[in-house]
């Protein structure tokens, strides 16, 4: 009963409940579910403290001018929620010397995301950001990854913070200094981590050696995730994603209301899931790539994964790797786009598995040997499903702009900052993802519905299409 209680424990090292047994034997989940009542009044306290803590930083004095220097602030990352975070400190002190790190020239994310309006909410906002909003408006919440980060990257060089995102990746971090891979170090004050979900810093951060005083080489940290880095990780749904080539042009499935009733309202019966297709732009050899993302159960990703040695992005499974169950779902989507006139490419098809899941990181700030506070910033702090990430990523950082600005005046207040930024974050964490549970029940629910109504007799609606062979 506990287990299933959607507030999570975030709270440093303190569980309320022992894991389920089958929780504990899972690899890649970690983090205990607390009783409701005991999570909701720590979540109030730890509120109160907060706000208590922002209150007492308002009135605390800056340093005296003496000791006054320009504080120099780096990034390692320069992605949206990086960028947004540099930007919101330029905002909040128009003379903070910001220098931002990335490794790639052109940002790799080019899925669509949905950005709330509300994530502006509490940024400062300069015309540009100010046009951004009007753009996201005007695409109804809806813009590419690349699309965004390219607009702030615009801002954030004009309001004139260095970016240097010319394979400028950052290989160890130090105490008070960063290396590049060209062997340039890099002095800082205050260091931000927006490295993504595989976060480097993330690991730097809990072998504790910046405090200790020793630099992390980010190379030897290897990119698989660890328990151990997260006070909470959860896999909730699982997913495959589907792509094949087509010869020149194609329909959706649900492309008009009765092709929604004959073909995917029976489709999604099959499959157990809505399934989201995506058909891509004709390229020079005249063919189209169309994508297919829909859930699966765990057998069918268990079976694609293989306990994180098989099949991923860079190395997608092909049809015949697939287990049976969900070739044939396959097989019959294809016959039926067959039937409607779209002409595949032959052994085109590549399935990718992947996870739906949430994690907290256990630490999200540090202070250094050199008393330089170190945060962490975006997916690398928490990631979210359910098109939550990058507003939650945004909410975060206009908070960290701020603290960064703080941090410009108040060098001697490190540790002060880093705490109430800490705290920020896992309280909103706390809150996403009791957000993110109930709307996983919802999805539970209407996958479970479609596999029950599919197994039902009485079927007014379906059709039985016999596969392809091969
Ligand atoms: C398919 C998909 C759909 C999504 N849809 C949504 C949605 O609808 N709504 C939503 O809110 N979120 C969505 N998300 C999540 C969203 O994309 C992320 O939350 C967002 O991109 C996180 O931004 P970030 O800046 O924290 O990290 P990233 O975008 O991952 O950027 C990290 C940057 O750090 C750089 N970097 C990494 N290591 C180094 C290094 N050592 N040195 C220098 N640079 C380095 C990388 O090059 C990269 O540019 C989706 C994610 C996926 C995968």
């Amino acid at each position: 009963m506990l287990a299933t209680d959607p507030l999570i424990n975030l709270e440093k090292g303190s569980a309320h409940t022992l894991p389920k047994q089958d929780e504990c034997n899972s690899s890649r989940n970690t983090g205990c579910i607390g009783w409701f009542p005991v999570r909701l009044i720590t979540w109030s306290c730890s509120a109160l403290k907060y706000l208590a803590c922002e209150a007492s930083e308002y009135f605390h004095r800056p340093a005296k001018d003496l000791e006054q220097r320009k504080i120099k602030t780096v990034f390692v990352g320069a992605g949206p929620v990086g960028l947004w975070t540099a930007i919101q400190h330029k905002l909040n002190n128009p003379d903070a010397d910001i220098e931002m790190f990335d490794k790639h020239s052109t940002y790799t994310r080019k899925h669509t995301v949905r950005v709330d309006l509300d994530s502006f909410k509490g940024a400062k906002m300069n015309l540009g950001l100010k046009f951004l909003k009007m753009k996201i408006q005007h695409l109804h919440g809806r813009i590419g990854c690349n699309v965004l980060e390219e607009q702030l990257l615009g801002i954030a060089r004009e309001l004139g913070i260095k970016v240097n995102n010319d394979g400028a990746e950052v290989t160890e971090i130090g105490p008070d200094s960063i290396t590049l891979k060209d062997k340039t170090v890099v002095k800082y004050d205050q260091l931000v981590g927006a490295d993504g979900a595989h976060s480097k810093m993330r690991k730097a951060l809990h072998s504790e050696s910046l405090e200790k005083g020793e630099a992390v080489d980010l190379k030897a940290l290897g990119r698989e995730d660890k328990n151990e880095e997260f006070s909470m990780r959860r896999e909730i749904q699982y997913r495959a994603r589907i792509r094949y080539q087509v010869k020149g042009d194609t329909k959706r499935l649900k492309s008009t209301w009765l092709s929604w009733m004959k073909h995917y309202y029976p489709v999604s019966k099959l499959f157990g899931s809505p399934v989201d297709e995506h058909i891509g732009p004709l390229k020079d050899n005249g063919t189209r790539t169309i994508t297919l993302d829909f859930f699966v159960n765990k057998e069918e990703y268990d079976a694609l994964y293989k306990d994180g040695k098989g099949f991923n992005l860079s190395h997608p499974a092909h049809l015949n790797d697939l287990p049976a169950s969900l070739s044939k779902k396959i097989r019959t989507w294809q016959e039926l786009k067959t039937r409607n006139g779209e002409v595949q490419v032959p052994d085109s098809t590549e399935a990718t598995p992947y996870a739906l899941m949430y994690f907290q990181s256990k630490k999200v700030t540090a202070v250094t040997s050199e008393d330089k506070p170190v945060y962490l910033v975006g997916d690398c702090a928490t990631a979210l499903p359910y098109f939550r990430s990058l507003n939650n990523g945004l909410k975060c950082a206009n908070t960290l702009g701020a603290s960064l600005a703080r941090g410009d005046k108040k060098p001697h207040r490190a540790s002060a900052l880093t705490d109430n930024y800490d705290r920020l974050v896992n309280l909103r964490a706390r809150k996403e993802f009791v957000v993110a549970r109930i709307k996983d029940r919802a999805v539970s629910l209407l996958n479970g519905t479609l596999r029950w109504v599919n197994r039902s007799p009485f079927q007014l609606n379906y059709f039985k299409v016999q596969p392809a062979e091969g």
